[in-house]
């Protein structure tokens, strides 16, 4: 945390307004149209929030299919399922884990509506790619964002290319709210549904600009915006959100260059970040050769008390993901790497203890 949080909480106590859409909502929306580039953004009570909020803009009919990795969190599933789609799991790169663009088209059926990206720890999938491919059959682009605040592709903010796009406030995200989340939305078609479904189906959005002079239901929608003292948390976040990502790259760096002699020796693999990504540090991981030596390195680390930890459990592997998506052909890459990655402890406050993970790294691996 920045120190800051609690002050912005009480001032949001002093304002007497507790119900969401105050002052630091604004402030918080404002911050990060700017720093996107995005023509208008939502503050939401989760990044799942945010994704169901697209699976609605966008229309989905019962047995439309969005195409997406299986390498994922439930939510980016989920948010679709919802809405009686199907998801198409894709495999993904053997390099940055993110989506295989290649393996998009064909996967394309006459039911596809959208593709969903997921830019993993932050590192962007290959944008113009995959918006040239929905341009070509007429698909919606929605970036699962989670992990990927601050990060950029060819200069680009990420959430800033899709039609639409969805950040998370976790606490297990870099900018954190503990819950929270924002829809980014760049084409102007959805602007004013979105800001409809967001106020349960109500125009109460534009009846408070005095668009419309009474506020009444007009669509479906639910209540998907965070209370004021969220927003306060997640204004002093934001106003450090530079600082917390230099920090958190600095702790990147020195992971990476203390193993990348374990990765000459062929001991593990480091992530890969391609010049054309700037990326946000939200995660260190190391690969491993097989299950096998993952396992016996997780239980030397916790040996010497430190928690390493892996994710996920592919979707089309778990029991909700095989009632309700499909595989598009085998996803080898997926079910191997899943296997064989380890998340390193990283986070803005981590000191000398850094150092203390890499020497026993070191010595499992040399
Ligand atoms: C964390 C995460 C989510 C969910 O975010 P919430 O804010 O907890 O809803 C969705 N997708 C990905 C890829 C994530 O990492």
């Amino acid at each position: 945390m920045t120190g800051e949080e609690t002050r912005h909480i009480l001032e949001a106590h002093a304002n007497g307004q507790l119900a969401g859409n105050g002052p630091f909502t604004q402030k918080c929306q404002t911050w990060l149209e700017a720093n996107t580039g995005c023509i208008k953004t939502l503050l939401t009570h989760s990044c799942t929030a945010a994704l169901e909020m697209a699976a609605l803009l966008i229309d989905l009919k019962p047995g439309d299919e969005v195409i997406m990795p299986s390498y994922t969190f439930v939510s980016t599933a989920n948010a679709f399922v919802l809405r009686g789609a199907v998801p198409v799991f894709i495999d993904i790169r053997e390099d940055t884990l993110n989506m295989d663009e290649t393996l998009i088209e064909a996967a394309i059926t006459s039911k596809t509506k959208a593709i969903v990206v997921v830019h993993y720890a932050g590192v962007s999938c290959e944008m113009h790619a995959i918006m040239k491919m929905a341009e070509q059959y007429g698909l919606f682009v929605i970036e699962d964002a989670a992990q990927g605040v601050m990060s950029s592709y060819h200069d680009k903010p990420l959430g800033s290319i899709g039609h639409l796009a969805a950040f998370s406030f976790h606490e297990t995200k870099n900018v954190i709210s503990g819950e929270g989340g924002c829809l980014l939305i760049n084409d102007q078609r959805f602007v004013q549904r979105a800001e409809v479904l967001w106020e349960k189906g109500t125009n109460r959005s534009s009846f408070f600009r005095g668009e419309v002079d009474k506020y009444t239901w007009v669509d479906v929608g639910s209540s998907f915006l965070p209370g004021e003292l969220i927003a306060a948390f997640l204004w002093a976040q934001l106003q450090h959100a530079e600082e917390i990502t230099d920090r958190r790259l600095q702790l990147w760096q020195h992971y990476h260059l203390a193993f990348s002699t374990p990765e000459t020796d062929g001991a593990i693999r480091r992530p890969v970040i391609p010049d054309h990504c700037r990326h946000n540090a939200h995660m260190y991981y190391l690969l491993f050769n097989s299950l096998e030596t993952r396992s016996d390195f997780i239980a030397w680390m916790k040996e010497h008390h430190i928690l390493t930890v892996f994710h996920y459990v592919p979707l089309h592997l778990a029991p909700a993901g095989k009632r309700y998506c499909r595989t598009s052909g085998q996803l080898p890459v997926t079910e191997s790497l899943s296997n064989r990655i380890v998340r390193l402890p990283l986070w803005p406050g981590l000191k000398d203890q850094q150092q203390r993970v890499i020497d026993r790294v070191l010595q499992h691996l040399t």
